[in-house]
């Protein structure tokens, strides 16, 4: 959440690459650039001191041409339009390259949720709810939670955006509490991703997975399950790091005893029996696969000459410059880019939506088996092209979300 502009700067970068590749008209790259609508909405918030706290949010929706627009809510100090722009836009990518039928949407509140009680939070919640209340819906804008947002943030949206509209709106949002009509399997889906598609790259790289060295930056929900996950599976966590720092081990991180550990003291670091690194020492680390499961710009141009993994599994939205796309692609660094490796989440969410529409329950092993499907056939499909054309992973992704988002905004035509 550093460098916003730039950010949005990479992230049309990639959109331009992916658009000259398949030669895509003036016009539709154009009409994809920009955001369908972009709201900043003011949120006079009373404290619990008594203070009144004007907070800023935002909600962007990029493109609609394949379906209502989807994407999380974040709430972080550092959040700003252009930053709120790039993730949205992104979704939109996302949620084609998993050929879900959902365009793409961000939101965003300004605010620093780790210094805010429960009670200011849902206050703030409503608020931004309450602001948003028109241009979100079951069949137009369907958000879920993102960083600092959660089950309990979707509970009272849903909450309050059914008592604006006099009727129960579940399928307003996704990420709910399964109480509340939210999915099985959905607070796990992006890690459950990550982890099915570190075992798809492990057998296209020929790699074993049992013993496979993972290193995880970043141990909030996605970070902690795609670790939880892949340690079942076989592999071994050499090191996890969170906002505070990183630990590392020779051996291996039992996931669930460091989770004990942040829980009981606020961070990862200080664990026993492992060594205290910096951040920047850890993605430096030399493992088998390296998960970026936290923020964006965090491999730059400065240190992806020094990346010694075989393969990085961008769970974060944009963990990567494009610089440092470059450097990774040139040492054989094969990346499994953000908008397929994190598009678990939205998948999942899409399954909660269609269950919340129809009125039916899907047991978890329904919502694995699918998402199993979806993210192994997107896969497939990403690494097939790559293959043939020999161009980079991402630049691949791009170009398969990018056609069918295109085809959809020529076939829709323009009206009025
Ligand atoms: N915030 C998640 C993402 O960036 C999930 C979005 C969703 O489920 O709509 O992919």
């Amino acid at each position: 959440m550093t460098s916003n502009i730039s950010f949005l700067s990479y992230v049309m970068k990639q959109f331009d690459e992916a658009a000259q590749t398949i030669g895509l008209s003036q016009d539709l790259c154009d009409v994809l650039k920009k955001p369908e609508r972009s709201i900043i909405v003011s949120l006079p918030c009373r404290m619990d001191n008594g203070e009144l706290k004007v907070f800023t949010g935002y909600r962007v929706q990029h493109n609609s041409a394949r379906g209502p627009y989807k994407g999380g809510i974040r709430y972080h100090p550092d959040v700003t339009l252009e930053e709120v722009t790039a993730l949205a836009m992104l979704m939109t990518w996302k949620c084609a390259v998993v050929d879900i039928p959902f365009g793409g949407a961000k939101g965003g509140v300004k605010c620093d949720p780790k210094n805010m009680s429960q009670a200011e939070l849902e206050r703030l919640t409503r608020k931004y709810t309450m602001a948003i209340a028109n241009v979100i819906g079951p069949y137009l804008d369907i958000p879920a939670p993102d960083v600092y947002t959660d089950a309990q943030t979707m509970a009272w949206i849903m909450d309050t955006y059914s008592k604006i509209k006099n009727e129960p709106a579940p399928a307003v949002v996704t990420g709910k509490p399964i109480t509340l009509g939210g999915s099985e399997g959905r607070n796990e889906a992006t890690g459950m991703g990550v982890a099915i598609l570190t075992r798809e790259v492990s057998k296209y790289l020929g790699k074993p997975l049992k013993g496979a060295r993972v290193v995880v930056q970043g141990f909030g929900n996605v970070g902690y399950i795609s670790a939880k996950l892949l340690q079942e599976m076989g592999c071994r966590i050499i090191a996890v790091s969170d906002s505070k720092g990183g630990i590392c081990s020779n051996e291996q991180l039992d996931v669930e005893k460091v989770l004990n550990h942040k829980k009981m003291t606020g961070s990862v670091i200080n664990y026993e029996k492992a060594k205290n690194i910096t951040n920047e020492e850890l993605l430096e680390l030399e493992c088998d696969f390296l998960i970026p499961a936290a923020i964006e710009n965090v491999i730059t141009s400065k240190n992806a000459d020094r990346i010694k993994a075989s393969a990085v599994i961008e769970a974060a939205n944009g963990p990567t410059t494009p610089e440092a796309d470059r450097i990774l692609f040139e040492k054989g660094i094969l990346i499994v880019p953000d908008i397929l490796a994190s598009a678990g989440g939205v998948t999942v969410s899409y399954f909660e939506w269609v269950q919340n529409l129809t009125r039916t329950k899907w047991s978890i092993e329904e919502v694995r088996a699918n998402l199993e499907r979806k993210m192994v056939k997107a896969f497939d499909e990403v690494m097939k092209f790559a293959k043939e054309y020999k161009t980079n992973t991402r630049l691949t992704a791009m170009v398969v979300a990018v056609k069918r988002v295109a085809e959809a905004v020529k076939s829709l035509g323009s009206w009025p």
